[in-house]
């Protein structure tokens, strides 16, 4: 199974776009320990090359950057509304009058919750979608806990702590391979039930990227984001729980400009506690 980050920022990008701190002065800059690898886009992942997870408003560069063409993708998995991973203007050009051309298939699978397809519906109507836009979407919305199945992948979805309702964190599995990822952005500490799930169903994920957007906060501070030390208390969690083994590949992702240090300062702490570091354009073979 490959994996493929596309963005690994939180909602505002690193470099964010009106700001001018340190971090994000350093880092459009590239000085003071800052690198390429510390520009980061919006979210997004990619798996085989056939799946994308999320679609934010950097698809596009994220597609530029990393010579793919979004024409191939059938199938696509949206955690939650939010615009750093839903953008509903390329699904009008996608059926836009000569504007999404020689489509390796004109349907598309989307796997998402009630919530984030009615954002998206409406989204549609209020940028100008045409019916066939909509009809060319074919939706499936799992409750929490449930499964769909897009082509060769199960997609459960899992509820995200990460606003009121709607947001999912999923696992998915391509069954071709019997691999299991855990995608894990935009969500607070995953609730005790969820783990209980994850437990009595018996998976054994392969690879899990965890949400760290609030990187150095203390462990009392968790609303609708995980930073370094859930974490590092989710992945013991995981291990003992027999989710995760000893083979199991953990990254941490989806970082805020705010509390954030230098790619290569990460990877030192992270190293300790066995998670890498995830940066735009890094491709993960499970
Ligand atoms: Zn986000
Ligand atoms: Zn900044
Ligand atoms: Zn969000």
């Amino acid at each position: 199974m490959k994996y493929r980050f596309l963005g690994t920022a939180a909602a505002e990008g690193i470099p964010a776009v009106f700001c001018g701190c340190p971090v994000c002065a350093a880092a459009r800059a590239g000085e003071k320990g800052y690198t390429e690898k510390d520009v980061r886009t919006r979210s997004g992942s990619m798996i085989n090359d056939d799946f994308l997870v999320d679609f934010s408003s950097d698809s596009n560069m994220h597609a530029i950057e990393n010579n793919l063409a979004f024409g191939k993708i059938k199938y696509m998995a949206i955690t939650h509304p939010h615009c750093d991973h839903l953008y509903p203007q390329e699904f009008v050009n996608r059926d836009g009058v000569g504007h999404g051309r020689n489509l390796l298939r004109e349907e598309l699978d989307i796997v998402c919750s009630e919530k984030t397809k009615d954002v998206l519906l409406q989204g549609l109507v209020y940028l100008g979608g045409r019916k066939t836009t909509v009809e060319k979407l074919q939706f499936q919305t799992p409750a929490p806990y449930e499964s769909a199945t897009v082509g060769p992948y199960v997609i459960t979805a899992l509820p995200a702590e990460h606003m009121k309702g709607g947001a999912y964190f999923y696992l998915i599995t391509d069954t071709r391979e019997n691999k299991t990822l855990l995608h894990c952005n935009d969500t607070a500490l995953p609730l005790e039930e969820t783990l209980d799930f994850l437990q009595n169903s018996g998976v054994k994920i392969d690879f899990a990227e965890l949400d760290c957007t609030l990187f150095g906060v203390g462990f009392d501070h968790h609303y609708s984001h995980m930073g370094y030390v859930h974490c590092v208390h989710l992945k013991s969690e995981l291990l003992r729980r027999g989710i995760a083994t000893q083979n199991t590949v953990f990254y941490i992702n989806h970082f805020t400009h705010n509390d954030y240090l230098p790619y290569e300062e990460m990877v030192k702490i992270a190293a300790k506690d066995g998670f890498l570091v995830s940066y735009d354009g890094l491709v993960v073979e499970f």
